[in-house]
């Protein structure tokens, strides 16, 4: 799936349990984590071509750090990288807690 198609389906689920039929605004939160492309979306997220329902909407692109845990050191730490391994003790690998989705975060509708 395109970054552009997931957006529709979210959207379309959205549309659906809340009933609107037009998307005006859209505020995506975006992890660190998720393996989206987001730095493309930052420069021209107009570009992400959206069905009849979001067609006209402004997209907006929130990020949000990865957050793990280290279970060693019972540490919550920013993480950058899956493959990364707690900057205190060493210990690999870290439980990933946020940061790893996307999400519709808000939306202005009509
Ligand atoms: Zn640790």
């Amino acid at each position: 799936m395109t970054l552009a198609e997931e957006i529709i389906l979210l959207l379309e689920q959205q549309a659906v349990t809340q009933g609107f039929t037009c998307v005006k605004q859209l505020w995506l939160e975006i992890g660190d984590l998720a393996g989206v492309d987001a730095e493309a979306l930052d420069f021209c997220p107009e570009t992400i071509k959206l069905d009849t329902l979001a067609a006209d909407a402004r997209v907006h692109i929130r990020h949000q750090p990865g957050q793990g845990h280290c279970p060693r050191c019972e540490q919550t730490l920013i993480v950058h990288s899956r493959l990364d391994a707690c900057p205190q003790c060493g210990h690999y690998p870290l439980q990933i807690q946020g940061g790893d989705a996307m999400r519709v975060c808000e939306l202005e509708v009509e």
